[in-house]
């Protein structure tokens, strides 16, 4: 039996209506709407349901056991690792960290240059490199060995007169 029916079931047994229902688990109607229209919900709020209606509730979540102090958790999500206290969250973190140097020492892990991450498919423009004919310096020699500036020369120029 799912959630849903196993409380849909249960409030109508005990004639709750939803607001009750919310006020006796401690959560918002919206959260018990949910459940009942569409079998949403959390770990959290299942434990919060089973606190609230017993037993009967109980087979909606599941407790971890923490590998560092033993105490049992309700994980967020399935990143959570460790029960919350900051010392198991602290030797999970290092733990971490060891792991990942052991992996990059042993060659297991290794950092590829952006030209190997870079993937292959993506096409990129590529701009050919563009030299003037001729360098400032050299075109600032033949303006002053005419007697022009380098501007007069360059307007020349562009009027196709020299
Ligand atoms: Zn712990």
């Amino acid at each position: 039996m799912t959630l849903q029916e196993r409380l849909n079931q249960y409030m109508e047994k005990y004639c709750l209506s939803g607001a009750e229902a919310a006020r006796r688990i401690g959560t918002h109607p919206s959260q018990v709407s949910q459940i009942r229209l569409r079998n949403v919900y959390t770990p959290a709020l299942a434990e919060k349901i089973y606190k609230a209606f017993g037993d009967e509730f109980r087979e909606y979540f599941e407790y971890e056991k923490c590998p560092y102090c033993g105490s049992e958790y309700l994980p967020r999500d399935e990143r959570q690792k460790t029960c919350l206290s900051d010392e198991c969250v602290k030797k999970h973190r290092a733990e971490v960290v060891k792991e990942y140097e052991r992996k990059v020492n042993s060659g297991e892990h290794v950092m590829r240059t952006y030209n190997e991450r870079r993937p292959k498919k993506k096409k990129y423009l590529v701009l050919e490199d563009v030299k003037p004919p001729v360098t400032f310096t050299e075109f600032n020699e033949r303006a002053r060995s005419q007697g022009l500036s380098y501007g007069q020369l360059q307007g020349l120029e562009r009027l196709g007169l020299r």
